[in-house]
This record gives structure tokens, C-alpha cells and sequence, in this order.
């Protein structure tokens, strides 16, 4: 079988080390991140299309509503939440029409009680959703930015000031509608899975409309493949002066039987493969430390997903009257943006992940080897297995499995992991699934033994 190895070639020096003064022999570059995830043409040029100016103009016209406050005008033409969800239906409506009708445009509606408010008001909640459908409309790929803004810093309640909610999250909103508007141009039929553009509400009050919609999917037997969002994603300069256009990070948990972790894998290798000068900084935890977003509702039921957000936040910018657009800069929006569309484009280009997947300890070896099976995907070309050490962060090495649903591993799964993925035709590659290493369970137990934790 073919070996793809992953393992970042270290530049060690072997001649005339000795003769020169001690040198430290560094990689060119990062390690390799990108697990053997390939390129592909039509989304590399899809990229050319997502423009600063637009995702600016987009935000401008957000922050001219004056606030977005869950709580704020739904009547008027020119200020409140009404005003800027009308106004996100018809740029999204506007797309449809441009693409012969391939987005399916709708309000998404939810009546909620505000619990965080003291007197607990109702408030109907109303996301924006533009549906791409794919040629299977189970599987569907989720990126959501909130449009809803306040100034909760200095009063929750406080729905009549101005909450110009330029970077948090009128950015990643107006990215959102970007990726609408180019991905409906470029793929007008639409890929393998449906995708879903999101613009929810009601995120400030403690993510609501993101949990109605998360609900929602669920209830309609809707399989999550993945779920982002893009929320605070425009701020380049920290309180203390530094700077950093050219990296930003990703939110999500590490932890197996969840698929989180395994998306921020894809994320990040995706960002190497399409714009590597964009450094992604993956971080396995959920969200900022006291600090949440729109992708939490999912990972809590059970899908994967994850958080894109700036590398450097200022919090005297967030939730105040200051959050304007003088402090997002959209160049950098526009990176994460590319990097959303690449990411998104690729997942819902590839099969389903596969499932079932277990490793059991081949005798044969010594227990050197290690037996990996699986079952067969719909759509899946071939298999690819896929190891890491427990120490790296990522999938280091990468084996062909051609067709078959199992693959005998040469290498030590107590020192590591392995995850098996789907391959389709034409070389797109499914999220991984990690194998699983306990043992099967009895027929008949004779007495309830917990089950173990999970291993990490
Ligand atoms: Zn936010």
C-alpha cells in the first residue's frame, strides 16, 4: 500500500556541523498540518472572489442601524434588529435571483424567554437562513455568523443606544453573507452535502437563535456533518499595540466520541493546503475562558463544531459603543472568510464520515500491528488510515487503504490514535473518525461495571 508520511522534514545538517560554532537547525516552516488533504481548483479559484470591499459595505450598512439589540425596533425601516434582518434577507434573496434561484432564502423563527433580563421577556428571534442544497439534503454543513449587537458592558437591557456591533459580530456576519454570495455563484447546483448560510439572533442573550436552529435540525433528522461560526473575527491590534493580521484561531473541543476535535484537524489542514500564509492557531477547548458563541449549541448536541475568532481581541471594544468599524480591519476578514470557504467547500465536497470504525490488537505480530475495520460509506472512492502519536496535535502519517473496510496498521496504538476517512472520486476527503479501542461489550454481563471515560 501506499505511505503518504506527514512527518515534517526537519532540516537536520549532517556535514561540517562539527567545524561551526553551534548552530540550531531549524524547519523552513511549521510542521506539516495539512494530513494529506488536497487541493482542489474550483475552490481555489472561488477564492479570488471574496472581497473586503464587499464584507465593509456590509457592515457599514449593519452598523447604521444604529443597534441590534434583540430587544430593539422591529418596525422601523432605518434602526433595530426588524430593519437589519430585512436587510440581510434581501442582499441573501438578491444572491438567489442572481444564481437562478439555487439559494433557498427564509426567516427562521423562534419565541423565547429571556432569562438572563430580570423581568424574563418573550422576544421572537428570527434568523436569516440561506440554503444551498446539496445533492443529498440530509447532510448539511452549518456556517453561521450573529448579527445582533448590544451594549452589554455597560447594560444588558439596554436596547435604544447606539450598539454598533461592528466586529462582534457584524463581521463575521458580513463574511457570512459574502461566503452567500460566492458560493452560490460559483456552485449554483449546489455540492455534495446542503450548506446552510446562517445569520442568527439573539446570540448576546445567551445564544438563542443558534440553539433554536441547532434544535431544529435535529428535530428534522438532519445530519450535522459540521457547525461554525464565525464571531468576533475583524480585530487586528491588541490594548498594548501588537499587531497581527496573518494568524487567527479556532475553538473546539478535543474529546472522542465528539467529532469537534476532529474538525478542528480539518480546519486547520485546510488552511495550510489553501492559503498558508494565514496561519490557523487551533486551540481544544470550546470557547475563550468565560466566553461562549454559536457553535456550543451543536457541540452540545453532538455534532462537530467549532469557533473561528481574531488571534488578538480588545475587550474594551467589545459590547461598548466603541465597537466600530475603525477597529475592524477587512482584509483580515476576508482571510477568515477565504479560510470559511475552503473549509466549507471541502466538507461538503466529501462523503459522509465513515462509520463504525474499531482497532483491535492483531496477534499475529506480537501485538506490533493493529487490525482497523470499518464499514463501507456511500459515495466513498476509497479509505485512507490515518495515525498520530498521543503527543501530536495532529495526524502525522497517512496510509491508502484502496477500497477495502480494513487495514492492517503497522504501528503501536498505545503509544497513539488512528482515525479512518472517507475518499470520494474526486479526491475530497470526509472529516475523521477516530478508532475506537475498547472491547466489545458482553452479551451477558454478570454484574454492571461502569464504563470507562473516555480515553482523552
Ligand atoms: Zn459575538
Amino acid at each position: 500500500m501506499r505511505t503518504l508520511l506527514l512527518v515534517p522534514a526537519l532540516l537536520f545538517a549532517t556535514t561540517g556541523l562539527a567545524q561551526r560554532p553551534k548552530a540550531v537547525a531549524r524547519p523552513a516552516a511549521g510542521p506539516d498540518v495539512s494530513m494529506g488533504l488536497g487541493r482542489d481548483a474550483l475552490i481555489a479559484a472561488a477564492l479570488a472572489d471574496i472581497s473586503p470591499a464587499r464584507i465593509r459595505a456590509t457592515d457599514s450598512t449593519l452598523v447604521a442601524f444604529g443597534t441590534r439589540h434583540t430587544m430593539s425596533d422591529t418596525v422601523s425601516a432605518t434602526r433595530g434588529i426588524g430593519a437589519a434582518r430585512r436587510f440581510l434577507y434581501g442582499e441573501l434573496r438578491a444572491y438567489s435571483r442572481d444564481c437562478g434561484g439555487c439559494l433557498r432564502v427564509e426567516y427562521d423563527p423562534y419565541d423565547v424567554q429571556i432569562t438572563r433580563f430580570r423581568d424574563r421577556p418573550t422576544a421572537r428571534v428570527v434568523n436569516v437562513l440561506a440554503w444551498l442544497p446539496g445533492r443529498d439534503t440530509t447532510r448539511v454543513v452549518v456556517i453561521s455568523g450573529h448579527y445582533d449587537s448590544c451594549i452589554c458592558s455597560t447594560d444588558q437591557a439596554d436596547a435604544t443606544s447606539d450598539a454598533p456591533g461592528a466586529d462582534d459580530d457584524g463581521s463575521g456576519t458580513s463574511a457570512v453573507v459574502e461566503l452567500a454570495r460566492v458560493m452560490s455563484k460559483r456552485f449554483p447546483k449546489g455540492l455534495d452535502a446542503t450548506i446552510v448560510f446562517a445569520v442568527v439572533a439573539a446570540e448576546e442573550q445567551g445564544l438563542l437563535g443558534a440553539t433554536g436552529f441547532a434544535r431544529r435540525l435535529h428535530d428534522e433528522k438532519k445530519t450535522v456533518v459540521a457547525a461554525f461560526t464565525d464571531d468576533i473575527i475583524g480585530n487586528v491590534v491588541a490594548d498594548d499595540g501588537r499587531v497581527d493580521s496573518t494568524s487567527m484561531r479556532t475553538y473546539a473541543v478535543d474529546s472522542v466520541p465528539s467529532r469537534s476535535g476532529e474538525l478542528a484537524r480539518y480546519v486547520w489542514g485546510v488552511g495550510a493546503v489553501y492559503n498558508p500564509a494565514f496561519e490557523v492557531r487551533p486551540t481544544f477547548r470550546l470557547d475563550r475562558i468565560g466566553r461562549g458563541g454559536d457553535h456550543s449549541p451543536f457541540h452540545r448536541l453532538g455534532d462537530a463544531a467549532l469557533r473561528f475568532t481574531e488571534r488578538l481581541e480588545d475587550t474594551k471594544r467589545q459590547h461598548l459603543g466603541t465597537d466600530d468599524l475603525s477597529g475592524v480591519n477587512f482584509a483580515y476578514v476576508a482571510n477568515v472568510a477565504k479560510l470559511n470557504l475552503a473549509t466549507v467547500a471541502s466538507l461538503a465536497s466529501a462523503p459522509a464520515p465513515v462509520d463504525s470504525v474499531q482497532a483491535r490488537r492483531d496477534r499475529a505480530s506480537g501485538g506490533q500491528k493493529w487490525n482497523v475495520t470499518w464499514k463501507p460509506t456511500p459515495g466513498a472512492a476509497r479509505y485512507e488510515v490515518l495515525f498520530r502519536a498521543t503527543s501530536s496535535a495532529t495526524w502525522t502519517r497517512v496510509y491508502d487503504a484502496g477500497t477495502a473496510t480494513s487495514y492492517l496498521l503497522d504501528e503501536q496504538l498505545d503509544d497513539g490514535w488512528a482515525a479512518v476517512r472517507a475518499v470520494s472520486d474526486n479526491g475530497h476527503r470526509s472529516l475523521t473518525t477516530v478508532a475506537s479501542t475498547s472491547a466489545p461489550p458482553r452479551a451477558a454481563p454478570a454484574a454492571a461495571t461502569p464504563a470507562p471515560p473516555p480515553e482523552r
